[in-house]
């Protein structure tokens, strides 16, 4: 048995390659930036009224200013601003040539008539002329971004926010990664999938559907392959297949040490080499990680998760080992966000010799709470949680107060 920071290692330290495709920008969340972007001009790319105002010399507060000109959001301002005189600006707009100021339209007032808005022509007054608090209200040019500033980097993993910036860029086709297929078998006589009812001794498939949605949301493929029995012949076969177009492979159920339990056997018959097959981690003792090298090269060609069939061992292990697998092939950051977090209450346990992994509630303030936990079929503690607790090995009592690793789940 490895420890499990041993088995993350193992993992991270045989990734797969991949090739790098133009998709466009409509289609690039999930994906991975396969190159840096760098900006094509500056951002904001001219001095910009941050207010709907009147752009003018601060010098001139004090002073009744003429309207010159009424300058929209995108219009180029045409005339120059001189002393006592001043433009209409709309947000977003340039700003006027001579100006450095916009006094905000709710500080101004129109002469003469105070009711209406003032246009070009008449003549406005500053109500709250104090130069010391007088904000300029301009955005200068390239404030934000500078023309070729790196503004995303290999490996960014697309979010909503990150496709701002590529099309403030104007990448309109982006190149990314392209994404892994990864190819899912759910083995087990007992399980039915979620459209039968099962009979007494049958349970549904909850981690294949579960793991497809992991798969999805980690920037992959997932090609489901259904579920599998627990004989040696259908399970190679199922595995043979899903190998010839897929570069991972997950397995559920199969690796446990059960009469049934083929796994192991027929993926070292079709080439694999395992490269650990227990952690001392719980939930996910049985935990398998095999891998294939191309031909006469150090490459890893393809990769092999095997996970116990449990689902809420399946989660836990896609999340700390595939997600981060996936992360780093892509030339991305490790996605498990962990912090330290201080319990509020007490919590024991019998055996030590594994890492204990629990679904637990983060709170704003800190501290994390334990939600009561039957163990690694236990979905619905799962679904409460918003985090999962270590417990390293060795210790079998936590106490109020006591800080802990906590991953915040995603
Ligand atoms: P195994 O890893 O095959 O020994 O299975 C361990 C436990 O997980 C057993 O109670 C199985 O019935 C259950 N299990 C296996 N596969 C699934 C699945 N796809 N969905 C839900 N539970 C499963
Ligand atoms: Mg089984």
């Amino acid at each position: 048995m490895i420890k499990f920071e041993q088995a993350i290692e193992i993992v991270l330290s045989h990734t797969l390659e991949t090739d790098q495709v133009l998709i466009p920008l409509a289609s690039s969340m999930g994906h991975f930036l396969a190159s840096n972007i760098y900006a094509d001009r500056d951002m904001p790319p001219f001095n910009k009224s941050a207010v709907d105002g009147y752009a003018c010399r601060g010098v001139d507060i004090e002073k009744e200013l003429k309207v010159i000109e009424n300058i929209p959001a995108g219009y180029s301002p045409k005339l120059k601003i001189s002393a006592g005189c001043c433009s209409k600006i709309m947000t977003g707009a340039k700003l006027p040539e001579g100006a450095d100021t916009v006094i905000m339209v709710e500080e101004v007032i129109k002469v003469a008539k105070e009711s209406e808005a003032a246009d070009t022509g008449d003549f406005i007054r500053y109500v709250n002329p104090d130069r010391k608090k007088l904000k300029n209200n301009i955005c200068l040019k390239g404030e934000d971004i500078k023309e070729d500033e790196l503004v995303l980097a290999t490996g960014t993993f697309i979010k909503p926010q990150h496709i701002a910036i590529l099309a403030a860029v104007g990448s309109n086709n982006v190149p990314v990664f392209k994404p892994f297929d990864i190819g899912l078998l759910s083995t087990g006589d007992e399980i039915v999938e979620p459209d039968s009812v099962p009979d007494e001794v049958q349970i549904r498939n909850s981690n294949g559907w579960q793991l497809r949605a992991q798969v999805m949301r980690s920037g992959a493929v997932a090609n489901y392959y259904g579920i599998v029995p627990d004989n040696e012949k259908s399970l190679k076969d199922a595995i043979e297949k899903a190998l010839l177009n897929n570069d991972i492979l997950i397995l559920t159920g199969g690796v446990s040490m059960g009469d049934f339990d083929f796994v192991p056997s027929i993926i070292k018959d079709l080439g694999f080499e395992i490269l650990f097959d227990k952690v001392a981690v719980q939930p996910g003792k049985p935990s398998t990680f095999a891998i294939k090298k191309e031909p006469d090269s150090n490459k890893t060609e393809k990769v092999i998760f095997a996970l116990p069939g449990n689902p809420v061992s399946s989660f836990i292990q896609f999340e700390l080992l595939i997600r981060p697998f996936i992360f780093k092939s892509m030339h991305s950051r490790n996605p498990v966000m962990w912090f330290e977090m201080t319990s509020v209450q007490d919590y024991k346990r019998k055996h030590t010799e594994r890492k204990a992994l629990i679904p637990v509630i983060a709170s704003p303030d800190g501290t994390f709470s334990i939600i009561n936990y039957n163990g690694s079929a236990h979905i619905l503690a799962l679904a409460k949680a918003n985090a999962i607790a270590e417990i390293p090995e060795g210790i079998s009592f936590i106490g109020i107060g006591d800080k802990l690793r906590v991953f915040l789940l995603q």
